[in-house]
């Protein structure tokens, strides 16, 4: 009997398909589809041909935008949104319409043409993080911002592009992602009623059940969700509540870089170097306004999620907004945990 599961979190129900369920092996990424790969932009001493950088992890006596650097952030040379301009937020009829102004800017995680941040080392790692951290600090500052979102698009069906250069993304938007209210609202519902963190709840359960955990280091969990939308899907979260990200302290960044990296290595040994995406989930700017995500603090919880595209999202998930999961989370725990993380 296929199973409906409801995550506690937003409540968005998941079809998952226990009866015609594959095996975890069957899921192995084929060999990498796309047009072949581009001249490189992002390597060491390519820096003319980004835009300006907007800031780098280099040593002193380094000018900007000339070789020396470890990891550069630069604007997108194609944003979705303009960085210049006020909001200019009106209503066009029923409709609500603003200027498309927002940041878009790309991490250059090394200066290594490396494919794959699985492939960094736990150091490097740690300071694309320390990275992010500065660059939604910074960009908090600007009262037109409600939302910093980090992300990756990594291989040619995960929207990676042609360039097989390992980096990551950062979209502010000037309102709240969808997505990310959600969750909000949804982890408010909960703290209301239970007067609990419903993911410090799931952390603690995961851990007690231990079907659904990957691995458990460091003050850091990996689990594959229960009500997971895509074949091994992975979330990573602190044990420790925390809503805000960007306050992970510098000791914790490089245990959260170990974890990541163990993760992504099981992913890329264990399923072929499948394309992937991921998202860093964390509160919105705080401001200091009336009401205005007052309890985020104790209700909401940041985390990374994981998605290996392994399968496409088709018709009956585009209309409902339910998802079908043909590979339950527990089997594909249980496969994770037996692929071995060390580099070859
Ligand atoms: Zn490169
Ligand atoms: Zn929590
Ligand atoms: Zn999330």
């Amino acid at each position: 009997m296929p199973e409906l599961r409801k995550d506690p979190v937003i409540g968005r129900w998941v079809i998952i398909a226990t009866e015609r369920a594959k095996r975890p092996d069957q899921f192995l990424s084929k060999a990498t589809e796309g047009p072949p790969e581009k001249a490189c932009p992002f390597c060491e001493g390519n820096e003319a041909q980004t835009p300006t950088e907007i800031y780098s992890i280099r040593p002193s006596f380094t000018p900007p935008n000339k070789p020396g650097w470890e990891l550069r952030v630069v604007p997108s040379h194609a944003p979705f949104l303009r960085i210049e301009g006020d909001l200019e937020r009106q209503g066009r009829g029923l409709f609500d319409v603003m200027n498309g102004i927002g940041a878009h800017e790309i991490i250059i995680e090394t200066n290594k043409h490396i494919d794959n941040m699985a492939d960094l080392s736990e150091e490097q790692t740690s300071k694309v993080f320390t990275c992010y951290i500065d660059r939604i600090r910074d960009l908090e500052r600007d009262m037109r911002f409600k939302y910093a979102l980090v992300f990756k698009n990594q291989g040619w069906t995960a929207g990676g592009g042609r360039i097989k250069h390992s980096r990551s993304q950062l979209i502010a938007t000037p309102v709240n992602p969808k997505r990310v209210k959600e969750e909000l609202v949804g982890a408010r519902l909960y703290y209301n009623y239970h007067e609990r963190c419903v993911f410090c709840d799931v952390i603690k359960h995961e851990l007690e059940i231990k079907e659904r955990l990957i691995l458990d280091i460091d003050g850091f969990i990996a689990i594959a969700p229960y009500a997971a939308r895509f074949p091994f899907e992975v979330w990573i979260l602190p044990k420790k509540h925390s809503c805000d990200f960007t306050s992970l302290e510098p000791g914790m960044r490089i245990d959260l870089a170990r974890i990541m990296k163990k993760v992504l290595m099981k992913l890329k040994k264990g399923l072929n170097d499948p394309p992937y995406n991921y998202v860093i989930h964390t509160a919105p700017f705080r401001r200091e306004k009336v009401g205005y995500w007052k309890s985020v603090d104790y209700d909401y919880h940041w985390h990374i999620e994981i998605i290996p595209r392994l399968t496409r999202v088709a018709g009956f998930e585009w209309g409902t907004g339910f998802y079908i999961c043909p590979l339950p989370p527990e089997d594909a725990a249980g496969f994770l945990r037996e692929v071995s993380e060390a580099t070859a």
